[in-house]
């Protein structure tokens, strides 16, 4: 059979997916295919020489002519409608979301109007239920940040007031050994000694880590040398090095870097740690070398090494690689945890080289400071204060607004002979001093009650009494602010809980200087 081109138009235009009718300019149809039937529930005969108002539900009826009206008076080919929805009205009366596109037809004289209308019931349906199911993801996340934030908070306030009598336990118990003469009592004392020391040490790596999690550490980076970080660390672990035997060999270092120098600080304490807790015998080493723009630190040991394949999980919270049990093993686990997240945060690298029975070798890359650095020399102070009494018998000023805190740390220190007077707040240590009482050393504690801070009272005190008035500042927080205090001669950090022992030989050193 012989198909005449309009013939062939029509059955390619029945053919097509969509609806495409054509109408005059008063709206009347002139053309539909077959699609339209389909869609809409007309017969032919009832669409042909029809209003197209009857295809579009009643409540968009009386703009529509003026609509088409416009699109007469400027013909292109368009979308219609864009940005708005649109919709077929069946002959049932009900609707479906259509998209339709226009486009004008120049006929004899008149301008007729094509427009195909495609049903996007299904489209809009999978848009639907991936619009839903993207806001489902959006709860869920957001519910996950938000039971994220609500544990960090709880482990910061739980760490937090664990301090504070983790702090007197550890003072009773330095008081108790100074008192205590029965052989067992002071075995089961040592023994009590280790457990609050583990259990602080537990104590500041989950505070560490509930910090860094909740996103309270931001790193402050700043030129600074690695030999001021290298005299840190040599001084805090070379008597605990010389205990075990081995060597600390720390290297001179010139090189200045540019980063967060207490973060990196901590990086490195626990490396250096790790380092002297996993050596038997030989050496810990610490050195750096610089290359192009980049300065790497080392932290090298000849310990039991790690194998292989434990390799890739000694980041992971609570790893820990099976070790001979003569070794010590005080850790939990999160010491390595904890450098990985503070690496991370501060966009550095670390690499790790172990061999067993060998040893280790941790790199620490830094981007090595750009400007030219004149770093900071403290003048050794000369000034020499002469205590008119035996540091034994210096007169104690102590700020601390927790009861428990403030006995304990009063009956430790009258013990050794000091003459302490014991108050809560800033008023209370100003009354002291106006009172005409002599204070040979202030110790302090930093959050005090009603938002004072121990920083406060000794700026006040040391107005009164003088800048070399030797004052300690003791906290449960380790924030950057803490950490930004201007270092003097006269001034120690501590960070609670702090041990007996070493709270008594930090204020016998600063005592002498
Ligand atoms: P821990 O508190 O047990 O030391 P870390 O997270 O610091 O936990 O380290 C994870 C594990 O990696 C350790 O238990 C130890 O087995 C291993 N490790 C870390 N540093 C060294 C090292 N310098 N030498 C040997 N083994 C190490």
């Amino acid at each position: 059979m012989r198909t005449t081109p309009p013939e062939l138009a029509r059955s390619v235009l029945d053919a097509a997916p969509d609806a495409m009718i054509i109408i005059d300019a008063a709206g009347i149809i002139q053309f539909a295919n077959r699609q339209v039937s389909a869609q809409f529930g007309y017969e032919h005969d009832e669409i042909i020489g029809h209003s197209i108002e009857q295809l579009i539900p009643e409540r968009f009826r009386a703009s529509h002519a003026g609509h088409r009206e416009r699109y007469v008076g400027d013909v292109r080919v368009r979308p219609m409608g864009a940005g708005l929805e649109l919709f077929g009205r069946r002959r049932d009366g009900s609707e479906f979301p259509v998209e339709i596109s226009l486009s004008p037809i120049e006929d004899v004289g008149r301008t007729l109007v094509a427009a195909a209308i495609r049903d996007v019931t299904d489209r809009k349906r999978v848009e639907a239920q991936l619009a839903g199911a993207h806001q489902a993801a959006e709860a869920a996340r957001e519910f996950a940040d938000r039971a994220n934030e609500g544990k960090s908070r709880f482990l910061a306030t739980a760490s937090h007031d664990l301090r504070q009598p983790l702090q007197t336990i550890e003072l009773l118990n330095g008081t108790l050994r100074r008192r205590v003469t029965d052989r067992h009592a002071i075995e089961a004392l040592s023994q009590q000694e280790l457990a609050i020391g583990a259990m602080s040490r537990l104590l500041n790596a989950l505070l560490d880590i509930s910090k860094l999690e909740s996103g309270a550490i931001r790193p402050e980076p700043t030129d600074f040398t690695v030999a001021a970080i290298f005299d840190e660390l040599r001084m805090e672990f070379a008597s605990i090095a010389a205990n075990k035997g081995l060597q600390l060999e720390v290297e001179t270092c010139q090189d200045a870097v540019y980063s967060d120098p207490s973060l990196v600080e901590q990086i490195l304490r626990n490396l250096v740690s790790n380092a002297v807790k996993y050596t038997r015998e030989g050496w810990v080493r610490l050195r750096c070398l610089h290359e192009a723009a980049l300065v790497r630190i080392e932290v090298l040991d000849t310990g039991v090494g790690i194998p292989a394949d434990h390799l890739p999980y000694i980041y992971d919270e609570f790893y820990q690689v099976d070790v001979p049990s003569n070794c010590s093993r005080d850790g939990y686990g999160l010491g390595l945890s904890i450098v990985q997240r503070l690496v991370k945060l501060l966009t550095l690298k670390l690499d790790v080289r172990s061999e067993v029975g060998k040893g280790s070798a941790f790199t620490l890359v830094l981007p090595a400071s750009s400007s030219p650095f004149a770093p900071v020399h403290q003048e050794a102070t000369e000034l020499r204060l002469s205590l008119s009494r035996p540091i034994g018998e210096a007169r104690v000023l102590l700020v601390e607004d927790n009861p428990a805190v403030r006995s304990a740390t009063s009956l430790l220190l009258e013990l050794e002979g000091y003459h302490v007077t014991a108050v809560a707040s800033l008023a209370e240590s100003l009354l002291h001093v106006r009172n005409g009482n002599g204070v040979d050393l202030l110790i302090s504690d930093y959050h005090l009650n009603d938002g004072e801070t121990g920083t406060q009272v000794i700026a006040a005190l040391r107005e009164m009494l003088g800048d070399s008035l030797r004052a300690v500042l003791t906290t449960g927080d380790t924030t950057s602010a803490i950490k930004r205090l201007p270092r003097d001669p006269y001034l120690r950090i501590t960070s609670k809980p702090i041990n007996a022992e070493e709270l008594l030989t930090l204020l016998r050193a600063l005592l002498a200087v």
